[in-house]
């Protein structure tokens, strides 16, 4: 039987979010909820399930504002602080499940954790710290509870990082190549979720027409951009001029698809 799985979009931002502390910009002042992006990471609700791809530093915020109670799991997709920045914070989780929670990470992911969580990992554990517990990420699908995940190798500069397919749903952000091999992976995708940085290019996200090549390649039914930044424009007015299928995320966008 198809069970619906939920998929929340809790921030679409860049590393920076937006708006950028003291931009006057029109985008960084613009009143359209739509163009105040945390930091990007989504929320996945399956059956009693729930999990998040990554905690950046809005974290906290973000679990507040989408009211989340309970949480099983974090997959981390790289070590950068806008993906990682927010983990102290499982803390709440931990004291109201009364449980470490699962953490999944490649083993250049752990050691970045360990360094910056050193106390989370130390054997002598202060009293209150976070608990998890840690997973080794590979590159193969695995299992959450009821959940299949399989990670997608993608690049993001020279840095080898994960993005996630959950049934026809695909999370690939904070990308800049997706190699040839990976794409057999992305077949018959109904949502995928991309980085569209800006439309200049950067060295190591791609730029709005690099995200549509991309699209062309993999041909999912509908994409949401995210992972965006100030300059990319006014989300009413940059969302209606691109192709169909495609369109900007936002944060609190909810996906539902039956798996
Ligand atoms: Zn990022
Ligand atoms: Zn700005």
């Amino acid at each position: 039987m198809a069970d619906q799985i939920k998929f929340t979009l809790l921030g679409t931002g860049t590393s920076q979010g937006v708006p950028v502390i003291a931009c006057d910009c029109k985008v960084c002042t613009s009143a359209d909820p739509r163009d105040n992006r945390l930091r990007t990471s989504v929320l996945i609700e399956y059956r009693q399930q729930v999990l998040v791809i990554d905690t950046g530093p809005d974290f906290r915020q973000q679990m507040l504002r989408q009211k989340v109670k309970k949480l099983d799991a974090v997959l981390f997709t790289h070590e950068h602080k806008d993906h990682v920045a927010g983990l102290d914070d499982v803390r709440a989780f931990n004291f109201r499940q009364k449980e470490a929670i699962d953490v999944y990470a490649e083993p250049r992911v752990q050691d970045a954790l360990r360094r910056e969580y050193a106390y989370i990992f130390a054997d002598d554990r202060y009293p209150g710290i976070p608990s998890v517990n840690m997973h080794l990420l590979e590159n193969k699908p695995f299992q959450i509870g009821a959940l299949t995940i399989q990670p997608i190798r993608v690049m993001h500069y020279k840095l080898p990082i994960l993005g996630f397919r959950i049934g026809n749903f695909a999370y690939l952000t904070d990308v800049k190549s997706v190699p040839e091999e990976e794409l057999s992976k992305l077949a018959g995708l109904e949502v995928l979720i991309v980085t569209a940085l800006r439309k200049e290019p950067h060295i190591s996200h791609m730029s709005l027409s690099e995200a549509l090549e991309q699209v062309e390649r993999i041909r999912p039914i509908q994409t949401y951009l995210t992972h965006l930044n100030h300059t990319f424009g006014l989300h009413a007015i940059e969302d209606a001029q691109l192709p169909k299928g495609v369109n900007i995320a936002y944060d609190g966008l909810e996906i539902l698809q039956q798996l």
